[in-house]
Order: C-alpha cells, then sequence, then structure tokens
C-alpha cells in the first residue's frame, strides 16, 4: 500500500502539472474563434459594399446603350402603332411604349444619384475597411499567442503524458479508478497532509486519524470532510524531482 500511495502522489503531482498547461491555454482557443467569427461578418460587409459599387458601375458603363436600345425599341413600337387592327393592341403597344419611359425616367433618376450614391458607398467600405482591419490584425496577435502558447506546450505535455503513462501502469486499478472518481469533484484528487490539516480543504484531522496514518501506512485514507485520498507529508512528490528521477 506504502508504494501505491506513493504512485498516487506522484499521480497527482503529475496531474497538477498537466491542468496547469490546460489552463494556461485559458480562453484563447474560445477568444480566437470569437474573433475570427466577426472578422468573418466585417468581410461580408465590405464584400456587399463592393459589390454596390460595381454595379452603379456597371450602370454607368452601359446606360449610354441601355438608353438606345430603349429609345430604337420605342421607335419601333410606334411605327407598328400605325399598323394595328383594333383598339386592343392599339392600347397594349401604348402601355408598352410608358413603361420603357418610366424605365429610361428611373435609370435617368440613377444616374443622376448615382455621384452621391457613390461617395457614400465609397465612405461606408472606408470605414468597413478600417473595421476590419483593426479586427484582423487583433485575429492575427492572437493566433500568434496561441500557437506560441501551444509550442512551448507540446514538450511539456510529451513529457508528462509520458510520465502519466508509466505511474498508471504500476498503479492498481481498483486506486486508479477511485482517483479519477474523485478527481470528477475535485482536480486534486490526493493531497498532503499539513499542519495536521487537509491540504485540500483545510479542515483539521483528528490526531487519532494523524497517529494512525504515520503508523498504520497499510490503508488508504481519505479526508472524511471533502473526501479526498490524504497522505502524509513525507510521501508528497517534488514534480521536478520526479522527472529528474525519470531521466
Ligand atoms: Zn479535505
Amino acid at each position: 500500500m506504502e508504494e501505491q500511495l506513493q504512485l498516487l502522489a506522484q499521480l497527482a503531482a503529475v496531474d497538477a502539472e498537466l491542468d496547469e498547461l490546460h489552463d494556461e491555454l485559458g480562453d484563447l482557443p474560445a477568444e480566437v474563434k470569437k474573433i475570427e467569427k466577426v472578422v468573418r461578418a466585417k468581410q461580408d460587409a465590405v464584400d456587399t459594399t463592393k459589390a454596390a459599387i460595381d454595379e452603379l458601375n456597371q450602370l454607368r458603363s452601359t446606360a449610354h446603350v441601355t438608353m438606345q436600345e430603349s429609345h430604337d425599341k420605342e421607335q419601333k413600337l410606334a411605327q407598328q402603332q400605325f399598323q394595328v387592327k383594333n383598339n386592343r393592341e392599339f392600347d397594349a403597344i401604348t402601355k408598352e411604349i410608358e413603361h420603357l419611359k418610366q424605365e429610361r425616367a428611373d435609370l435617368d433618376e440613377r444616374l443622376r444619384t448615382a455621384g452621391v450614391t457613390e461617395e457614400n458607398l465609397t465612405t461606408t467600405l472606408q470605414q468597413q475597411q478600417a473595421e476590419l482591419d483593426e479586427v484582423h490584425s487583433k485575429l492575427v496577435d492572437k493566433e500568434k499567442a496561441l500557437e506560441v502558447l501551444s509550442g512551448d506546450q507540446n514538450e511539456d505535455l510529451k513529457k508528462f503524458i509520458a510520465l502519466r503513462l508509466k505511474i498508471i501502469a504500476k498503479l492498481d486499478d481498483t486506486l486508479e479508478a477511485e482517483y479519477e472518481r474523485i478527481r470528477t469533484f475535485h482536480s486534486e484528487a490526493a493531497v498532503a497532509l499539513r499542519k495536521n490539516s487537509c491540504s485540500g480543504c483545510y479542515s483539521a484531522i483528528p490526531s487519532q486519524r494523524i497517529m494512525e496514518m504515520k503508523y498504520q501506512r497499510d490503508k488508504l485514507y481519505t479526508c472524511e470532510n471533502c473526501g479526498r485520498i490524504l497522505f502524509t507529508e513525507d510521501v508528497a512528490v517534488d514534480i521536478e524531482e520526479l522527472l529528474e528521477a525519470q531521466g
């Protein structure tokens, strides 16, 4: 049991390191995702405005031809109107001509206001582009930070995961299961006795129990208050020493 308790203490020390590595990454991955979403939205806004400007330019460059075609069509219709056989046909052509005139009036109006519209769109685009650039550079910074942190962590992670596997291979399965069960409640599942208290929840341990822990080392002790596995201070593990011992 003493050796098993030693292994549990080692496992707890390794898990504390792994937990710390995990905490270091913190909210960064979530933050990166959030900013990516904002970048996409800002990019969409920029694209929409650019498309509107393109459409406006397209309208201007084809306006002359469109107008000419409309006039030609109207002339043809006017000639047809002389050859109609009844009022119904006459009215239909009149309607078509009115429609063409309305289309040209609309186009005229759009061309007349195109300058102002383009000015507004250009101003909007500049603002949107500036916002996009800002949030994009923020994203690049965060991604870099995440990359550096993950890179630094990789070596440590590998080291601790390898060590953890070694410990678990020697640890009794029932004890390991119990340790993992406690870990779902407390990240530090096995803790040292310190100043006659549980170093997990700081509640005092009865002196009778402390004597037992010291002299009856064939038993697994847990804190009656928090349920963590307890070991005496001499079993506590220094993670650096443990790593060195592993070579
Ligand atoms: Zn406790």
